[in-house]
């Protein structure tokens, strides 16, 4: 039954599905008809061809440039930089954030062979450098990585003119602003300070 296994264990992959749930899902698609399975197929073949990082912040986009970065209402001299895409979700859920972003990638990890040049720091000093910015924020998440990854992105943008500044710790340290609730991250983006 290879076509079974084929399909559980890429389903297993996935985050948070073990290969029990994999299973389970693979059985279910089988009860379904076709069609169904068929619009899951198109669904990440679409995905995986159309979605791509902004040529300008790295966030996910099906143009050239993301919607945040396209929306001439938006302010382009704060970027809030985040690890991930994901983020940016989150904090625009708040509402409260106008500005621009910047994708970096990832945090800093040397125990995961993470390094600096792996990450999207060098765009981001070449926009400080290119765009008329005024401040930055960063926006990591409040873990050992995630502030080890904001001071060096701070060090790098130090020969700029332009505020630095740190969200609050109002986040639980090891949490992932992803799935931090919006309240929560107005506040650490309101009360942020200059690193
Ligand atoms: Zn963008």
């Amino acid at each position: 039954m290879s076509a079974i296994d084929d399909l559980a264990t890429e389903l297993s992959k996935l985050p948070g599905i073990g290969r029990k749930t994999a299973l389970r899902l693979t059985y279910y698609l089988l009860k379904q008809r076709p069609e169904q399975s068929r619009r899951l197929a198109d669904a990440l073949t679409t995905l995986a061809e159309r979605v791509r990082p902004c040529a300008r912040c790295f966030n996910l986009s099906e143009d050239e440039l993301c919607a945040v970065c396209r929306d001439p209402r938006r302010d382009p001299s704060v970027i809030c930089a985040v690890e991930e895409a994901s983020d940016i979700g989150a904090i625009e859920r708040t509402g409260e954030y106008r500005g621009l972003y910047h994708v970096l990638g990832g945090r800093l990890s040397p125990l995961d062979g993470v390094a600096p040049e792996d990450l999207t720091i060098d765009a981001l000093t070449e926009r400080a450098r290119r765009e008329e910015v005024r401040e930055v924020i960063l926006a990591t998440n409040p873990s050992l990585e995630g502030e080890a990854t904001a001071l060096y992105v701070q060090r790098q943008l130090a020969s700029y003119p332009l505020s630095i500044t740190r969200i609050a710790r109002g986040l639980p340290v090891g949490g992932d602003l992803e799935y931090a609730d919006g309240v929560t991250i107005a506040q650490a983006l309101t009360a942020r300070r200059a690193m």
